[in-house]
């Protein structure tokens, strides 16, 4: 299989008033075409920017992002409306990012309008099916967002993301603001969806549990920064970076019989405007030792699939 989507050392800098924020600093990974890849870190780890740069709503820094060999960062502003198509996003809360003014029959056909050739009958015949899709009932065509319960409510977002028929979207926390008992609903629509149309997800979340099912592979970020990637059930099994080690420690995982204990993070945040060399975990990291303050540890490959970013991951993995 080849790669859908890949990006090569992507950097998304912001300038503040109070320095230069590293948002994205040099992340690299592939995606292959229908697999799904979850994005895992703490809010401010800059997952939300990296989605956004990768579907050009934001501009990178630097770095290349290929969308089937093509760099698209580079692309004029007409391709770029063509790609668009072929690329969405699912936001995070549904309640925000729905326009409160418009009906459900609206919301759905508006990137048909945009996108301009589309008859009124396609348009009728596309929203409907997509309302039966996503499990939405038609007489729901004309109600407001605010009649609409959240998964309700998130239904119509991803019948909206749905529409153009896209082959790769990026799903920005799409259930952490629902009830788990919906999230679980959404979790089951979104990867029958995918099963049917191949589509490729990005799974943007700060909520291991949500990810552990759905995503192929995980990519997980401390500040900025790429820290380890593995395939799920690896992952979830044997995690290398101290980092991903807690986070995991703090995650009940159901049918896993051992004691685990729970790693709490202790030490400042390290600051992701104008970051000094050096591991940017160091200043929480138990394993710490003073070249992690002075010198950035690369991406190292432990196994096949398996990418960690740690001085020390041998020594403390007694690999
Ligand atoms: Fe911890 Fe050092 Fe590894 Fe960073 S490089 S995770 S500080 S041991
Ligand atoms: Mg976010």
């Amino acid at each position: 299989m080849s790669n859908i989507i890949e990006v090569q050392h992507l950097k998304k800098y912001f300038n503040t008033s109070s320095g230069t924020l590293h948002a994205v600093d040099d992340v690299s990974f592939g995606i292959e075409e229908g697999e799904t890849l979850g994005v895992v870190g703490e809010s401010g780890c800059g997952k939300s920017t990296l989605g956004r740069v990768i579907l050009h709503l934001l501009d990178s820094t630097d770095g290349k992002i290929l969308y089937r060999g093509e760099d698209i960062t580079q692309v004029d502003r007409e391709k770029m409306s063509e790609l668009r198509k072929s690329m969405q996003i699912i936001f995070q809360d549904p309640f925000a990012s729905l326009n409160p003014r418009m009906t459900v029959y609206q919301t759905i056909r508006e990137p048909m309008d945009i996108a301009g050739g589309f008859s009124k009958e396609e348009i009728d015949k596309r929203v409907y099916e997509l309302m039966d899709t996503v499990g939405l009932a038609r007489r729901l065509v004309n109600a407001y967002p605010h009649e609409l319960d959240g998964g309700r409510r998130q239904r119509v977002g991803i019948a909206r993301a749905l529409v153009l028929n896209p082959k790769f979207i990026v799903c920005d926390e799409p259930v952490s603001a629902l009830d788990v008992s919906i999230q679980a609903q959404i979790l089951n629509l979104m990867q029958d969806i995918q099963e049917a149309t191949g589509l490729t997800y990005i799974f943007i979340t700060h909520d291991l549990s949500v990810v552990k099912y759905i995503s192929n592979n995980i990519l997980v970020m401390y500040l900025g920064q790429m820290v380890e990637k593995a395939e799920s059930d690896a992952l979830f099994a044997a995690p290398l970076h101290p980092y991903t080690k807690a986070l995991l420690s703090a995650v009940p995982i159901p049918n896993v019989h051992h004691e685990k204990q729970r790693i709490a993070l202790k030490g400042e945040l390290t600051s992701p405007i104008d970051p000094h060399d050096g591991c940017r975990f160091a200043s929480r990291c138990p394993y710490a030792k003073e070249k992690c303050f002075k010198e950035n540890p690369v991406p190292e490959m432990i196994g096949e699939n398996h990418m960690v970013v740690c001085h020390y991951v041998h020594e403390i993995n007694h690999l």
